[in-house]
């Protein structure tokens, strides 16, 4: 079927064909899982909530919570704060979470349902909290929703008249459990005490026990989201996930930030290690330069495999700009680099980073689907592709090498465990790509060329 797939390339403006992207409200559910206690809530039908929660279900293999305002003709015509005003009280009735951050979707965004009206005029427990945010989903992607969530949480929350204490909080980006345990891992190693917000390690990936727990152990707790505002800086990592929240609390609280790239790579991981040193006031530990001593050897000893082989990178932009930025230090070719989500802003700081390593002849591009991708690769084929499950398709048609990473994996089991972000992360990544590229040489090999040892 995918053969069908035409190598004529036309311009297309009003027509996405499986798109590198999904819509807001995912992006938003996934932020508020991060909160310790917190419902998130779907203003919308129950469609939508059904998708998005499948959606990160299929993604980390673990149920997703999630409520709707469950609209039905009625709210869709005539606006839907009775349902939101019902649905407020039966949760924090029958569920009884701290926090409920309710998010919008396309119907309640096009009916132009005021969700800030509508909270104002409920009556709220004295200990719990409601949070909103708009993620009208015919503009950005799940990207932009997470984005919109944490600056809908520190607009609701974080204290403006906190007591400033000088600590610091960081935004870890849209990344997995995992890629959120080794962020934490390395403040620990740098001996700097952070507030992670938000933190879905514990929650996305609880442990296994004979009881369900709807409330895990894990999430930023909403003290400290209301703390942020007494913080003396901000650690943004990825700028399209992060940056926005953290201007939003340096508008409210006057708290500085500073926007590092998502720590992909030997480069961006420099940057994010030399902050935590730098503001922790300690030397880099000993322990980080080890792990980046072992990553740079694992990168010599298989340059021969890497060098110069082209590579399509694909998914979030945060993420492909760090993937991008490492199979450059690997010795490898971007030949694709596309996100779904919108915003020129991509591919200025991708054709920056291709710039430093003169690469010429790479195509870079945001608000790009799979489809066309698929037909540059016909055009000009790849060695390997680097990004979500969605491009194990062309892999298949085009007989190409995928390695999986990014969100979303849904056709394999672990990746939301085990980081892509440190050092350790790289040394991950070096890996998949290393097998990925010799598995494929093994088997196109000639038997007498077949070598145990490489
Ligand atoms: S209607 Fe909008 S919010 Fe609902 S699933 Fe579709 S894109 Fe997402």
């Amino acid at each position: 079927m995918l053969d069908l797939t035409p190598k004529s390339v036309s311009e297309r403006s009003a027509l996405r064909i499986n798109p590198c992207k999904t819509c807001q409200p995912v992006g938003a559910l996934y932020a508020a899982l991060g909160v310790h206690r917190c419902m998130p809530h779907s203003h919308g039908s129950q469609g939508c909530v059904s998708y998005h929660r499948t959606f990160l279900t299929r993604h980390f293999k673990e149920p997703a919570i999630a409520a709707s305002s469950s609209f039905t003709e009625g709210a869709s015509v005539f606006g839907g704060g009775p349902n939101l005003r019902a649905a407020i009280k039966n949760i924090f009735d029958i569920y009884n979470p701290d926090v409920i951050a309710v998010h919008t979707t396309c119907l309640s965004e096009t009916i132009g349902d005021d969700l800030n009206s509508y909270i104002l005029d409920m009556s709220i427990p004295d200990d719990k909290v409601v949070v909103y945010t708009n993620t009208p989903s015919y503009v950005g992607s799940h990207v932009t929703g997470y984005a919109n969530m944490l600056s809908g949480f520190i607009r609701c929350l974080a204290d403006s008249r906190a007591a400033k204490n000088g600590g610091t909080a960081v935004f870890p980006g849209f990344v997995n459990p995992g890629d959120i345990r080794e962020i934490k891992r390395m403040l620990a190693l740098s001996g700097l005490s952070a507030i992670v917000f938000p933190d879905q390690s514990d929650v996305m990936d609880a442990p296994m026990t004979n009881t369900y727990v709807m409330y895990p152990r894990g999430g930023t707790r909403l003290d400290d989201i209301r703390a942020l505002g007494g913080c003396g800086r901000v650690l943004a990592l990825g700028g399209f996930a992060c940056a926005e929240p953290a201007d939003v609390l340096d508008k409210k609280c006057k708290v500085p930030y500073l926007v590092l790239p998502l720590p992909i790579g030997v480069a961006a991981t420099d940057s994010f290690v030399a902050a935590a040193a730098e503001v922790a006031g300690r030397p880099v530990p000993v322990e980080l330069e080890e792990e980046r001593g072992r990553l740079l050897d694992l990168m010599l000893d298989a340059n021969p495999y890497f060098y110069n082989k082209k590579v399509a990178v694909y998914g979030d932009p945060d993420t492909v700009i760090g993937l991008s930025s490492f199979i450059l230090e690997l010795g490898m070719r971007p030949g694709y680099v596309i996100t779904g989500t919108p915003g020129e802003e991509f591919v200025r700081r991708v054709e920056a980073l291709l710039r430093d390593y003169d690469v010429e002849n790479c195509t870079v591009k945001a608000a790009a689907d799979l489809f066309e991708l698929h037909q540059w690769i016909k055009n000009e084929p790849v060695d390997l592709l680097l990004g979500t499950s969605y491009g194990k398709q062309i892999a298949k048609a085009e007989d190409i090498p995928l390695v999986r990473a990014g969100f979303p994996v849904l056709d394999r089991y672990g990746h939301s465990y085990l980081p892509i972000v440190g050092y350790q992360g790289a040394i991950r990544l070096a890996k998949m790509i290393a097998d990925a590229l010799m598995d494929r040489q093994d088997r196109d090999c000639a038997d007498e060329d077949l070598d145990v040892v490489m």
